[in-house]
C-alpha cells in the first residue's frame, strides 16, 4: 500500500489548488481523478478542426480578488477578455444584464440614463422581502422584462420556476441604467492565455504532486493510505447518499464546427429565453481570442440526469444539503472543498478562494509549514 499526506479526490479548481499549496507546505499529494484530464468542468482543449474549445461550457474568468489572481497569474499569462452576452428576444438582440440598450431596444424608446432609471422605477415591483429569484427579478425590473428574458430561460435552465429558486440566482445578473454592456463587471477579467488546461499543467506539475486520471477514488480508496483526504466531488456521493440524492442540474453539449464562417455572433454568448430547447449558444474564438478561418459553437441544454454541474439552489435542497454538512462537519480527517462539495453555486475564482482557505487548514492540522501569505481565514 502507497502513501501520501493529502489524498485529494478531483483535479478541478478546487483539487489542483489544494495539491498544489499542500505540496509547496512540504506535504507529499496524490491527486485522483476520474475523468481521463485534468482541470475539472473548466478544462478546455482543440477540437477536431483546430479550434479551442471548452468541452464542458464556455468559461470566462472574473474576480475582484487580487490574491486569488496573485495566485494563477503564477502559472499562467493573461490576455483581457471581458464576457459580453445578448439575448435573442423574438429575433431582437438585446444586452444582458438590462442596461439601457436594453431597455431603448425593447420598447422603441430613446431614454437617457435618468430616464431607464424612470422607467424602471415605474414598472418594478418590489417585495417587502427577497425570498426568492422572482421577487428579486420582479423587484428590479418588472413583469414585462422578468417574463421575456428571465422566466423561460429560468425554466429551462432549472426545470423550476423563478419563484421557486432561491434569491442569489437571480442575484447574479445585475440591473443597469447605463450603456455598461459588459457581463461582468469585477477588476479582473482575462483568460489564461494559453488556456485552462496548460494553467492545471503547470499548477499539478511539481515534485512532490502526483496525479492518476480516468480513476475513480472508489476503485484505489484501500490502496492508499493518507493522513488527510480532500473531497472535491458531490458530497452525498461521498457518504452513499444515505439522507437521499442531493439534486444537480445537468447539461448536453451540443458542439458544432461551421468551417467557412470566420464570426457567427457578435459576442461570446446568445441567450435564448424562449421556448428553444437550448439556453445559450456560445462561440469560442470570443472566448479565446484565436484566429481561424472556421468557427466552433456550443449549444446548452440543460437536463435533469447525467454528470452533475450545477448545485441547485432551493429552499429543500439547501436543507437536504445541512444535513450532509453535519456529517461533513463532524469529520476529523476529510476535508470538503468546491462547487459539488460545498454544493455552491461558486464560480471559478471563488473554488480557488475557497481551496486556499482550506488549504491552509489542512496544512496546519498535518503541522506543516504554511507558504507565506496564506490564511485559514476565508478573504
Ligand atoms: P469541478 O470542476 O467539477 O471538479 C471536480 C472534479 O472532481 C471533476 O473533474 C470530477 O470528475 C472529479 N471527481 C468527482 N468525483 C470523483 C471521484 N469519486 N473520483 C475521482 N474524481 C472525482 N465559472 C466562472 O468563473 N466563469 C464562467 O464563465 C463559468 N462558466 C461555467 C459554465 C458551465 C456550463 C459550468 C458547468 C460551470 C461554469 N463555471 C464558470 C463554474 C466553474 O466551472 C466552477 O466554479 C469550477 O470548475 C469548480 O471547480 P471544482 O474543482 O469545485 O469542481
Ligand atoms: N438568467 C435568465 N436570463 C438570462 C440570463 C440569466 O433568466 O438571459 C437567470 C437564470 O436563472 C440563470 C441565472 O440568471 O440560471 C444565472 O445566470 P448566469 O449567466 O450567471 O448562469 P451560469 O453562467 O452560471 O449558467
Amino acid at each position: 500500500m502507497s502513501r501520501v499526506d493529502v489524498l485529494v479526490v478531483g483535479a478541478g479548481f478546487a483539487g489542483a489548488t489544494l495539491a498544489r499549496v499542500a505540496a509547496e507546505a512540504g506535504l507529499r499529494v496524490h491527486v485522483v481523478e476520474r475523468r481521463t484530464h485534468i482541470g475539472g468542468n473548466a478544462w478546455d482543449t482543440v477540437d477536431a478542426h483546430g479550434v479551442r474549445v471548452h468541452p464542458y461550457g464556455p468559461h470566462a474568468f472574473h474576480t475582484n480578488s487580487d490574491r486569488i489572481v496573485a495566485f494563477l497569474s503564477r502559472f499562467t499569462g493573461w490576455r483581457p477578455y471581458e464576457h459580453r452576452v445578448l439575448a435573442d428576444v423574438g429575433g431582437v438582440l438585446v444586452p444582458v444584464p438590462v442596461n439601457r440598450t436594453t431597455i431603448n431596444r425593447l420598447y422603441g424608446l430613446d431614454l437617457d440614463e435618468a430616464g431607464v432609471a424612470a422607467h424602471l422605477e415605474r414598472v418594478r415591483e418590489p417585495r417587502d422581502q427577497e425570498r426568492t429569484s422572482e421577487d428579486v427579478v420582479l423587484g428590479r425590473v418588472g413583469r414585462d422584462l422578468c417574463e421575456r428574458l428571465f422566466r423561460g430561460y429560468t425554466r429551462k435552465q432549472w426545470g423550476l420556476d423563478l419563484a421557486e429558486l432561491a434569491p442569489q440566482v437571480a442575484r447574479r445578473i445585475p440591473v443597469r441604467t447605463g450603456d455598461d454592456d459588459r457581463y461582468f463587471t469585477d477588476r479582473h477579467q482575462a483568460q489564461p492565455a494559453g488556456g485552462y488546461a496548460q494553467l492545471f499543467e503547470r499548477m499539478l506539475d511539481h515534485r512532490r504532486v502526483s496525479v492518476e486520471l480516468g480513476r475513480d477514488w472508489a476503485q484505489i480508496r484501500g490502496a492508499i493510505e493518507c493522513r488527510h483526504l480532500v473531497w472535491t466531488g458531490p458530497i452525498d456521493e461521498f457518504y452513499g447518499r444515505r439522507h437521499g440524492p442531493l439534486p444537480y442540474r445537468s447539461l448536453e453539449f451540443v458542439v458544432e464546427h461551421l468551417p467557412d464562417t470566420g464570426r457567427l455572433q457578435p459576442v461570446g454568448t446568445v441567450n435564448y429565453p424562449d421556448d428553444r430547447p437550448w439556453t445559450r449558444v456560445s462561440e469560442f474564438k470570443h472566448f479565446t481570442g484565436q484566429v481561424h478561418p472556421g468557427t466552433t459553437i456550443l449549444r446548452e441544454f440543460p437536463c435533469a440526469a447525467g454528470e452533475p454541474y450545477y448545485p441547485i439552489p432551493t429552499p429543500a435542497n439547501d436543507a437536504l444539503y445541512r444535513r450532509y454538512a453535519e456529517l461533513a462537519d463532524a469529520e476529523t480527517d476529510v476535508t470538503f472543498v468546491g462547487r459539488l462539495a460545498q454544493y455552491r453555486y461558486y464560480n471559478m475564482d471563488q473554488a480557488v478562494g475557497a481551496a486556499l482557505t482550506a488549504a491552509a487548514r489542512v496544512i496546519a492540522k498535518l503541522g506543516a509549514r504554511p507558504p507565506e501569505g496564506l490564511s485559514a481565514e476565508p478573504e
